[in-house]
């Protein structure tokens, strides 16, 4: 059962700070970009504290899918398409604010 939010925010914060002890994400919503791959990573919405991994560029979308366009804002992120945390959470990522669908 996906689960519906309140708009939650999407604060980036330091790969070395991103994790919980588990490898879980400390902070539902927060988003990091792994220094291994250069993906992004992100606190499911849900608050699950399960983290899960996208492949973004700025500019144009990554030929490799899946993949979101990021509009290059960390104060302000924005996402497209939608993001779907299988099971969890799907809605979109619009102006540094987690919206579900
Ligand atoms: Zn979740």
């Amino acid at each position: 059962m996906e689960k519906r939010t309140d708009p939650l925010p999407a604060i980036f914060v330091p790969y070395a700070e991103f994790f919980d002890e588990d490898m879980g994400a400390k902070v539902p919503g927060s988003i990091s970009v792994s220094d291994e791959d250069g993906r992004w990573l992100y606190g499911c919405p849900c608050g699950c504290g399960t983290a899960g991994a996208l492949r973004v560029a700025a500019g144009e979308k990554p030929a490799q899918s899946p993949s979101w366009l990021w509009n290059g804002s960390t104060e302000k992120p924005t996402l497209t398409p939608s993001v779907h945390h299988v099971g969890h959470w799907h809605g979109w990522l619009t102006e540094g604010v987690w919206l579900s669908c």
